[in-house]
């Protein structure tokens, strides 16, 4: 139960139904397009395509994500290729090459701006290789034809696609590159890359296999950039609704959730003890590791505790459905690992030269250790009337009350 929720509310989700819907469609049901349809994406195949890749790539910038407006480019110019070249072969073997190589090296790129001087060099790399390819379509289709039938792999693997050698391996060391990629690091952009490539493919294959026709790589085109736009609104949704810092939801995120709640449940409000003296004594970089540490542990929170970090060291979590009794348990869980967890942190007097610094620290000088506490107060809506705005005061009034007590300690 757990497990399909978290896939419900993963990055994943919507990207894995497009791409299973899409099998389906293949697979099964394989059904023939309308005929306007089919008229409309043969005769405007260009115009679709510009004005598609070029509507994700200027939403893509707005959010300052140049990688993936470079993606929109190169699926959108790939597929126009088909249109311009001497033959549809020929335009699928020099897409079938490139889509692969250069979404997955933008997919692995760091973000930069698009007018940095590596946002520059991106997308004079994109020009140099359109250049190229029309200089090919034009002057040498015969050094294309001649790549395509160039065989390495084995006809028991290459019978599988209509695709030429050097495009089936890059497409399939691509997609299992982003793949593994998307799941150590399972951002939108990430799993945007993987299905956008394994969508547009699969429109470059059933190219050939339907005698060269524009209809479907173009109609699998328009899906992958509607992937990509996607990976690019779930991304702006991660930045207004997560903390930077900790990639705990925020108190935006907080505010979304309680205002549904009715009924019973239980909002505990965190707060770290002395972190004003412990940012003055080690500086802001490690109060923020600190800040980090504590998010982990509160993330982990048990009972079906949604955690938040409320602003400045203060963190918050909601219990629907559940009395303070039930939530407790969980909560000292929490307080108890955070106190019984020493913070490693380097001594102010490190050296500043990084190498001296892991070498020393190797040899445990320059190492120091220190404890963290966190203070916690606990309430539930009193009546019926009781707004969260009342019951996250109450819970704050709790915490002043612990911290009062001595701190290091739950009250409610
Ligand atoms: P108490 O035990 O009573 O809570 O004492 P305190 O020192 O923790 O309380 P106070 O509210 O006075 O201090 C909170 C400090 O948290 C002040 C500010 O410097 C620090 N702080 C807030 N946000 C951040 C942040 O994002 N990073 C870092 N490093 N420090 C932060
Ligand atoms: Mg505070
Ligand atoms: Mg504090």
């Amino acid at each position: 139960m757990a497990a399909l929720q978290r896939l419900l509310s993963s990055a994943w989700l919507l990207h894995l139904l497009v791409l299973a819907a899409l099998a389906g469609w293949i697979l099964v049901l394989n059904a023939p397009f309308p005929r306007p349809a089919v008229a409309l994406l043969e005769a405007h195949q260009l115009e679709i395509l510009g004005v598609g890749g070029g509507l994700v790539a200027v939403l893509a910038l707005l959010y300052r994500r140049a990688n993936l407006a470079l993606q929109a480019a190169v699926i959108s110019l790939s597929i126009a290729g088909l249109g311009v070249a001497p033959s549809p072969a020929h335009g699928v073997t020099a897409a079938a090459i490139l889509l692969p190589i250069n979404i997955l090296i933008l997919a692995l790129l760091d973000e930069r701006g698009l007018l940095s001087r590596d946002g520059l060099w991106r997308c004079a790399a994109l020009v140099l290789q359109v250049l190229l390819v029309l200089g090919l379509f034009r002057h040498q289709p015969a050094w294309l034809e001649a790549l395509a039938a160039t065989h390495f792999l084995p006809a028991a693997v290459s019978s599988w696609s209509s695709l030429p050698d050097q495009g089936l391996l890059l497409g399939v060391l691509a997609v299992a590159g982003l793949l593994s990629w998307a799941l150590l690091h399972p951002n939108p952009p990430h799993i945007g890359a993987f299905s956008a490539l394994v969508t547009a493919t699969v429109g470059l294959e059933l190219s050939l296999m339907r005698h060269g026709s524009l209809v479907l790589p173009t109609l699998l085109a328009v899906v992958a950039l509607h992937l990509l736009l996607f990976a690019v609104l779930q991304e702006a949704h991660r930045m207004a609704f997560r903390d930077g810092l900790t990639g705990l939801p925020n108190r935006r995120a907080m505010d979304t959730l309680t205002q549904g709640l009715s009924g019973r449940y239980t909002i505990a409000m965190m707060d770290i003890d002395h972190f004003k003296a412990f940012n003055d004594t080690y500086g802001h970089e490690i109060g923020d590791q600190v800040l980090r540490r504590v998010a982990s542990n509160i993330g982990r929170v048990g009972a079906g505790g949604r955690p938040f970090r409320y602003g400045g060291e203060e963190f918050s979590v909601v219990f629907p459905g559940r009395s303070p009794d039930e939530a407790v348990g969980a909560l000292e869980a929490v307080r108890q690992a955070i106190a019984d967890t020493p913070f490693r942190l380097r001594s102010a007097d490190r050296p500043a030269d990084d190498k001296r610094g892991s070498r020393e620290r190797s040899g445990q000088r320059g190492e120091q250790e220190t404890r963290i506490t966190i203070s916690i107060g606990v309430a539930e809506p009193e009546s019926t009337s009781a707004s969260a705005d009342d019951v996250v005061q109450a819970a704050d009034q709790a915490l002043y009350r612990a911290k009062k007590g001595g701190r290091n300690r739950l009250a409610r």
